[in-house]
């Protein structure tokens, strides 16, 4: 994919200005949601200035050493620190790692490079340990920290980065973006934004939604749901295929549903509503269900949710089948 993303556009020249200029700070926090392309964005940076012959606009040359390097996974002056696994945390070794990275001189004279993806996935120590290192920063070298969730950062972290906002960038960019990466066409209109409301306006989560079927996983999560309530189906065997899926995935989702649910049955203002390609099932359910079950529910899917965000050792099969049972008391129209 190309990485020139459009909403990216005022913070590259932004960077491109700092450098060109010679002012760029030692750290930059890229910071916004998951999947506005920030690591997309370190990286393209990273290859800019790690080019030997880049053009006025940053795009790299493709050919030189660096460039060669780079795309091979080898270049010596570039360092990424990520998690073995996703959810799981970075250890202080890694940084121990990067630190004795940044004390070396650089191989071809020009920057070293540090991306930390994400920043918050450090633990404590690594976090301190990374703290003295923002204090008393190496020269030429460049430090990015890629976080989905700056506020759990070090407050003394945060105050030693430069900070580039990833969080708002406008509709109709995006909207235009994800037609055209879809090859869709006007009258799918509807299409594109219900993909970027079921991802929290966050294009590329959007397009990779998209392109994993998305909404008709959904869809069919939605009838399972359906088909619980009127006890139609089996709770516990319902966990267990659920189990097979991205669980993180399907608690977003019903969660979504859930507050839908609620926020209907409590405005029944549309605008607000996520879900509103199921406006019809949302009005049928308005008259039927227990405000009262609605929050319940919605406490023990983002119980759920944050168990099983934040912590990769967790086994979810035990709280899928308390929510499943959950709905199996919800009540809906059918039934009564
Ligand atoms: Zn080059």
């Amino acid at each position: 994919m190309d990485t020139r993303l459009p909403w990216h556009d005022s913070l590259w020249k932004q960077v491109l200005q700092a450098w060109q200029q010679d002012h760029l700070p030692h750290a930059l926090l890229l910071y916004g949601p998951q999947g506005m392309g920030k690591t997309l964005f370190a990286q393209r940076f990273a290859r800019t200035l790690l080019c030997e012959k880049p053009q006025a606009e940053g795009q790299i040359c493709g050919h030189c050493k660096s460039c060669h390097l780079l795309s091979a996974g080898t270049h010596p002056d570039f360092l990424q620190v990520e998690p073995a696994e996703v959810g799981k945390q970075i250890p202080i070794d890694n940084i121990r790692r990067l630190i004795q990275f940044s004390i070396l001189t650089s191989q071809y004279g020009y920057y070293q490079i540090i991306i930390i993806n994400p920043a918050e996935a450090m633990n404590r120590n690594a976090a301190n340990s990374l703290l003295k290192l923002l204090e008393e920063p190496p020269p030429k070298t460049l430090l990015m920290l890629v976080s989905h969730q700056a506020n759990v950062l070090l407050a003394t972290i945060r105050s030693r980065c430069q900070r580039l906002d990833f969080s708002r960038p406008e509709s109709s960019i995006i909207e235009t973006w994800l037609s055209e990466h879809l090859k869709l066409k006007n009258k799918d209109e509807q299409v594109v934004k219900l993909l970027l409301n079921l991802s929290a306006q966050a294009p590329l989560a959007a397009l990779n939604l998209a392109e994993t079927e998305g909404i008709a996983k959904r869809q069919v999560l939605f009838e399972s749901l359906a088909r619980l309530s009127t006890g139609q189906h089996d709770p516990i065997e319902m966990a267990a295929i659920w189990n097979k899926q991205d669980v993180a995935q399907l608690l977003q989702w019903m969660l979504s549903w859930t507050m839908d649910m609620i926020r209907y049955a409590t405005t029944s203002h549309i605008p607000l509503i996520v879900n509103y390609d199921h406006i019809d099932i949302l009005h049928r359910l308005k008259r039927q269900l227990n405000i009262h079950s609605l929050f319940d529910m919605l406490d023990l899917q983002i119980e759920s949710y944050r168990l099983v965000t934040g912590n990769a050792n967790i086994k979810p099969q035990g709280l899928l089948e308390s929510i499943a049972i959950a709905w199996t008391k919800l009540g809906t129209p059918h039934r009564r």
